[in-house]
């Protein structure tokens, strides 16, 4: 009996037409968990380096957490994990809603997606009835109208579909797929589904699900929804609160070079609140969790669309419009399948490019001259690729040095090539150093929130943080009471705190915990609903898998390490590793490679950037070091520091959590 998943994942190749049905190896359950730690054992082992995001041969692999479909409050995280077309790494783009707890009822854990289709075609699952389906009538429709024409179409209100749009069609590389009050945005996974001509997936499921310790796990489940329901310092607070005072003085928003702190006031609140009212249609969560992130909105003209985190703020500021306009552009780049991130980023950089002279009338005949005409201008070229949206459809980096003639310096907030937060900051913050150079996820969002981004000035209030702080082991109680405001704290504490947050990720991406329910709401008040104390009885009595906390962390580890060695087969190395050049004004090279040095030596990685056979070895990853010596990339005898053998310094990890 395997219990929280369901031992089977579905393959299927689109070249050859094929659909199977696979029992999975427990083993891997036991070394992975589920969700993208078992996506990227697959990857491994099935696509070369070589292997070009878009050829037939690349992967997408939809995965449901270890913890979907289980009682467990708010585990329906979908990863989507491929290679990225903007970057050639590794990619795990996450979507919440109901997708992937809807997946384990039909009974599988992932969808394998390989090959090309020769037409447009979608996949219907209806329990144990898979089909690959003609499509051609879906072509050129909006992610959102797609949906429901599926649902009219297989007379099921309830299947759940993932689905691309005109972006994805088209292979532009911030494609989005979009399921229900959620979205896999980044690093262009909804180009990679376009490339595989696979216009959407309609899921339904009706069988039971098993887990371990029913009973008890049942009483846990539903004393901690009711927790979750209880807690503000979980769910998205973008979804309910008006003040935005803090995103605007700090974020420079979209690629504009400065922030406009001072922006928000009363007035202009009173009046973003009222079109709110105007248009905000209901709130609405994701399967089994108690708090209401999104909200739907009907824009006059628009079809109805799910308002996601950040996208409340990102057109309208790169525009220098007002939210009116966001909530109107949402409406056409949601159909279109664009991510909200990424895409402000490009349309931002396009106006900088025109304004200095890179772009002409040539290249953009009948501009208009206001922002959001040309955000709407630039928008239907990108989706159809048309004249220079063919460019800028591949993300800043690549049109950049497409473009020339200068473009490069207009380039300043891409990291691995991958648009990151447009902060635009003071002094440098060191944890967050680490996580923009090192994170394989590339979204800073993606990598923080175990630890608070700054220390509260007032040392009674922070003593009571910490008191509270049920999340964080001892260590990191202590290096915060010490963190006094404008002063750094010690390099090892900077890279212990990194690395607690790339675990909490890394758990939660496995089992499929909503990061807003664990490691991104860490640092906001200290009492995540699930933290790294809990979630070992959690996924034990649902998978009966009997982990203890070091167990846990053995197999973020493990994830870790194996992710990082995907990216080091393609190609990373520490060159890579570094921030956007103006993401603080105040930098000190020599300190930042300091850092870089103690966080490799923590993780046992060599001064490139690359697992030791040591480290490896002591994962159980044997296969990587024997691939990584066979292709040259390691001798085998690289020494990772301990540490006894590095006297006090920094070592790797032991006990007490992180
Ligand atoms: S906290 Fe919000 S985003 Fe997360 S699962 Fe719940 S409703 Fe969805």
């Amino acid at each position: 009996m395997r219990y929280a998943e369901t031992g089977f994942n579905l393959e299927i190749d689109l070249s050859q037409g094929s659909i199977r049905r696979v029992a999975t190896d427990v083993t891997l359950t036991k070394r992975h968990l589920g969700g993208q730690g078992t996506a990227a054992k697959i990857l491994w082992d099935n696509v070369p380096p070589e292997i070009e995001p878009f050829s037939p041969d690349n992967l997408l692999i939809f995965s449901s957490g270890l913890l979907n479909g289980t009682p467990v409050p708010g585990a329906n995280r979908t990863s989507v994990s491929t290679f990225s077309p903007l970057t050639n790494l590794y990619v795990n783009s996450l979507m919440g809603g109901w997708f992937g707890p809807e997946l384990k009822y039909a009974g599988y854990d992932k969808i394998i997606i390989r090959g090309t289709s020769p037409g447009l075609v979608y996949l219907y699952i209806n329990n144990d009835k898979v089909e690959i389906r003609d499509a051609s009538h879906l072509q050129g429709k909006g992610c959102q109208e797609t949906a429901a024409l599926l649902q009219q179409e297989l007379k099921d209100p309830k299947i759940q579909v993932a689905a691309i749009g005109l972006a994805g069609e088209n292979k532009v590389l911030m494609a989005t797929i979009d399921h229900a009050n959620s979205s896999a945005s980044r690093h262009g996974v909804g180009a990679v589904m376009g490339s595989k001509r696979l216009k959407a997936i309609a899921v339904r499921g009706t069988n039971d699900l098993y887990v371990s310790s029913p009973a008890e796990l049942w009483d846990m489940c539903k004393n901690k929804y009711q927790e979750i329901y209880d807690n503000k310092n979980c769910g998205d607070p973008m979804a309910h609160d008006h003040n935005e005072g803090f995103h605007v003085d700090n974020f420079a928003w979209g690629n504009a070079r400065t922030r406009r702190q001072g922006y928000w006031n009363k007035e202009r609140e009173g009046k973003w609140v009222s079109k709110w009212k105007q248009v905000r249609t209901r709130d609405s969560g994701c399967y089994n969790c108690p708090k209401d992130c999104h909200y739907s909105i009907s824009y006059p003209g628009r079809h109805k669309y799910f308002l996601k985190c950040f996208s409340k703020l990102t057109y309208c500021m790169a525009a220098f419009e007002e939210i009116d306009f966001n909530y109107d552009i949402l409406g056409v780049t949601s159909a279109y399948g664009l991510d909200g991130f990424s895409t402000p980023q490009v349309l931002a950089f396009a106006v900088e490019l025109y304004e200095a002279g890179i772009l002409t009338d040539k290249d953009l005949p009948d501009f208009p001259s206001d922002g959001a005409g040309r955000f709407f201008y630039l928008v239907e070229k990108i989706v159809r690729r048309e004249g220079i949206g063919d460019v800028l459809a591949n993300g800043v980096y690549a049109a950049a040095r497409q473009i020339g003639n200068g473009a490069e310096a207009f380039d300043h907030n891409t990291t691995k090539k991958v648009e990151q937060v447009p902060l635009k900051l003071g002094v440098i913050n060191y944890p967050f150093y680490l996580m923009y150079c090192t994170g394989e996820k590339m979204n800073i969002t993606q990598i923080e929130g175990s630890f608070p981004q700054a220390p509260i000035a007032d040392p009674e209030k922070r003593k009571a943080f910490v008191e509270n702080w049920d999340a964080a082991p001892e260590k990191f109680k202590k290096w915060y009471l010490e963190w006094e405001p404008r002063q750094h704290m010690p390099i090892e504490a900077s890279v212990n705190v990194c690395d607690w947050n790339e675990a909490m990720h890394y758990i939660d991406d496995a089992i499929g915990t909503c990061a807003w329910l664990s490691s991104f709401r860490g640092q906001f008040g200290g009492s995540p609903p699930y933290h790294l104390f809990n979630l070992p009885e959690f996924i034990s009595l649902a998978s009966g898998l009997d982990l203890d906390l070091e167990e846990l962390l053995e197999i973020s580890r493990r994830n870790r390490n194996l992710i990082r060695s995907l990216n080091i087969r393609r190609g990373l190395r520490r060159i890579d590793e570094k921030p956007p050049e103006d993401h603080w004004k105040k930098r000190d090279p020599e300190m930042e490679q300091k850092h870089l040095d103690a966080y490799y030596e923590f993780k046992g990685w060599t001064n490139d950037a690359i697992p030791t056979k040591e480290t490896l070895d002591g994962l159980g990853l044997d296969y990587v070091s024997n691939d990584f010596i066979t292709r040259g990339i390691l001798t085998g005898t690289e020494v990772t520091l301990t540490k006894e053998d590095s006297d006090g310094k920094i070592g790797a990890p032991k006990s007490e959590g992180c």
